[in-house]
């Protein structure tokens, strides 16, 4: 038996996946179980075993509730990292995705004109931007100069949100700091990281090292919670000392002079699980929102994910909008108008399921 599991079952009353689905094979327990039988080599790694093993959000959820303090998402990911090499022919929504963030910065033409060809058999659920972020934007420079700031765009301001990058140029700058964005920088590597694509994840994360590591620099920013988690925790990262500049938006506005655009809308905050479970971050957001003078609801006091979860949502599109309709319900009881958020994936789902009028990036709401 696994010591790292006594089978009570309090990891299952949180599991998003499971709750969804129902089905004890992709509970935490039962995932733990069956990777004791692989480990032991008992169990062939079957397209069901590899099923298993991806449908986790790697929300860290269920280790709270842990009593054994089990590493879940870890021992979860490791065995991702070993059944890549079957992984990548099962899934190909992600396989695509994966292989288009990894190469996107020396092929970008390509991969354009590849979807301009293909985008009516593959629609995508939102719009591309006409200019990604990163293809005009340098460096900003500050009378006042407090500081040197870094941006660190992700994918997903830089394909689908510039203008959420220019709010973030607008806010720094008024706040008086210098603004680099090297142009080199390219994706995170999460989603490389979290399908178990470990040699994807070292490149990106070398490429961004070296994009990063040559500029004198005070702090790196990101808009995306996920973004700052893995720049935060990926250990080139960590080695380049590139995690231990990067600082998290809510709790480097904290004590900053900020005015906010004035709404007349009730508002909810969601947590990006990355920073709830995996950062223990969600006072910071809370505070600036109050501080605002909104009216604010709380729609999930615990936190509670919106089923995104990256290459998640891509391989499971029926669990993930089942674990979002459970998301969507605990919002529309609270009547709030309007959903904020910090976490690009978490803003693609909460647009999606609720509409693009409803959610907001928290950077939409400064002035
Ligand atoms: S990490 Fe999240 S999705 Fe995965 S088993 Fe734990 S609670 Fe469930
Ligand atoms: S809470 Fe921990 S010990 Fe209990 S079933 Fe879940 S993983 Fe096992």
């Amino acid at each position: 038996m696994d010591k790292s599991c006594i089978k009570c079952g309090r990891c299952l009353a949180v599991c998003p996946v499971y709750k969804a689905s129902g089905y004890e094979r992709i509970s935490p327990r039962g995932k733990l179980n069956l990777i004791d039988f692989y480990q032991k080599h008992l169990l062939f790694p079957s397209s069901t075993f590899q099923e298993t093993i991806s449908a986790c959000i790697l929300c860290k959820r269920c280790e709270e509730k842990c009593i054994l303090h089990t590493p879940i998402s870890k021992i979860i990911h490791q065995t991702r990292e070993k059944l890549w090499p079957l992984q990548k022919k099962q899934y190909y929504r992600s396989w695509v995705v994966n292989k288009f963030l990894a190469s996107y910065q020396k092929n970008l033409g390509l991969w354009l004109r590849l979807y301009t060809l293909c985008k009516h058999v593959f629609p995508l659920p939102f719009d591309l931007a006409s200019s990604p972020f990163l293809s005009s934007r340098r460096f900003y420079p500050s009378k006042k100069a407090k500081a040197n700031i870094a941006i660190f765009s992700g994918c997903v301001t830089n394909f689908l949100y510039p203008n959420l990058g220019d709010k973030l140029i607008k806010l720094l700058s008024k706040l008086g700091y210098n603004i680099f964005i090297p142009p080199q920088q390219t994706c995170c590597g999460l989603m490389a990281y979290t399908l178990g694509d470990k040699e994807t994840a070292l490149d990106l994360a070398k490429k961004n090292v070296e994009a990063f590591g040559h500029i004198s620099i005070d702090f790196i920013i990101t808009p995306c919670a996920s973004c700052y988690h893995q720049l935060k925790t990926f250990l080139p990262y960590q080695e380049a000392k590139i995690s231990e500049k990067v600082i998290e938006l809510s709790q480097f506005l904290q004590e900053k002079p900020l005015s906010f655009l004035p709404l007349n809308k009730k508002i909810t905050w969601h947590d990006p699980c990355h920073l709830r479970y995996h950062h223990n971050i969600w006072q910071g957001p809370r505070i600036l929102l109050k501080k605002a003078g909104y009216e604010f609801e709380e729609s999930s006091p615990e936190g509670m994910c919106c089923g995104q979860g990256g290459s998640f949502a891509l391989n499971f599109p029926e669990l993930a909008k089942q674990i979002f309709r459970r998301r969507k319900e605990t919002i529309e009881k609270t009547g709030a108008e309007l959903v904020i958020t910090s976490c690009m994936g978490c803003l693609i789902q909460l647009k999606a399921g609720l509409g693009k009028q409803q959610v907001k990036h928290i950077l939409e709401l400064f002035a």
